[in-house]
């Protein structure tokens, strides 16, 4: 019998836990509140406790420390939510599991890697996978490999050149207005007065985020030199910004490099909320084969 493998989804918000098959298929899943590091992992270790897995992939909210030589390996290192700073997760998960192996990488990393396998990404080597929700994150998939320099890409927060009259200050608590800054869920909902869903779909405000992100895709194309660009998250369930984010990135572009055609280019997750879960999935099944 083939064995059971095991998911983490660590979001600030909430927890996925999974086990299931290494084909990414989910046989059984907890959600639940992230709260404090000790009663979120009580309820990850009263769901795992259930099964026998041989190994978890975990995709965690962060920054995190993903470097294996690094005394602080496995660590949340800078997070805002306080009560995770510096907390040693992936020992407190070893030291509760000592017999499972684990695949330690960021949320924004396992989403990648679901879509990549299993989603928009099937069939490319080289995926960008851009999340817009509480945050933005991106990972990026090069040749099959999930990319990393010294640490992850915190590739969210970076500068973009402001739209005419827009003068909202933004909301990064290091950057201010940085592409997560001006753009991810909290500062839609602080300039706009109310959360995303509540903005109609064909408000003005939606071709604002749209240069924004276009922006964003112009970067990582010039950087990445992706085959694809895939946005998950929450945000990137408003299917009026898809048209309004290609139209941007083509006048900003001028066709400088060649890109596949924009409707493939520049898509929404296939596997909806899914993606990080199945990836994590799939990243533990990689460990073990
Ligand atoms: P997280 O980033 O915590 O994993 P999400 O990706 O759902 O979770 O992001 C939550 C943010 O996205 C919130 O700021 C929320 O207001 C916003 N959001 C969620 N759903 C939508 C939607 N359908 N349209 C616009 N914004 C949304
Ligand atoms: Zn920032």
């Amino acid at each position: 019998m083939a064995r059971l493998l095991g998911g983490i989804e660590a979001g600030g918000t909430k927890f996925v836990c999974a086990v299931g098959e290494a084909s990414g298929k989910v046989t059984a899943r907890v959600k639940f509140p992230t709260t404090t590091p000790e009663a979120t992992l009580a309820q990850v270790f009263a769901f795992f406790d259930q099964y026998e897995v041989a190994a978890i992939g975990v995709g965690s909210f962060g920054p995190i420390d993903i470097e294996p030589q690094s005394a602080t390996y496995g660590y949340i290192t800078d997070t805002p939510k306080l009560a995770w700073k510096n907390f040693d997760f992936l020992g407190a998960l070893k030291v509760h599991y000592p017999a499972v192996k684990f695949v330690w990488t960021t949320d924004v990393n396992v989403a990648a890697y679901g879509e990549y396998l299993q989603g928009a990404g099937v069939g490319k080597q080289n995926i960008c996978y851009v999340t817009v929700g509480t945050g933005i994150g991106v990972g990026y998939i090069s040749h099959g490999k999930l990319y990393s320099g010294r640490s992850h890409p915190e590739a969210g927060h970076i500068m973009m050149h402001r739209a005419a009259d827009d003068d909202f200050v933004g909301v990064c608590p290091y950057h201010g207005d940085c592409l997560e800054g001006i753009a991810a869920g909290p500062a839609i909902e602080r300039r706009n007065g109310k959360k995303g869903h509540e903005i109609a779909p064909d408000d003005p405000f939606w071709q604002i985020e749209a240069y924004y992100l276009a922006q964003a895709c112009m970067t990582y194309t010039l950087t990445f030199s992706p085959d694809l660009i895939v946005f998950g998250g929450g945000v990137s369930k408003q299917a009026q910004l898809f048209p309004l984010i290609r139209a941007e990135f083509a006048k900003l572009m001028h066709d400088y490099v060649r890109v596949p055609d924009l409707e493939l280019y520049i898509q929404h997750v296939k596997l909806g909320d899914d993606a990080g879960i199945t990836g994590s999935l799939l990243v533990a099944a990689d460990a073990v084969k």
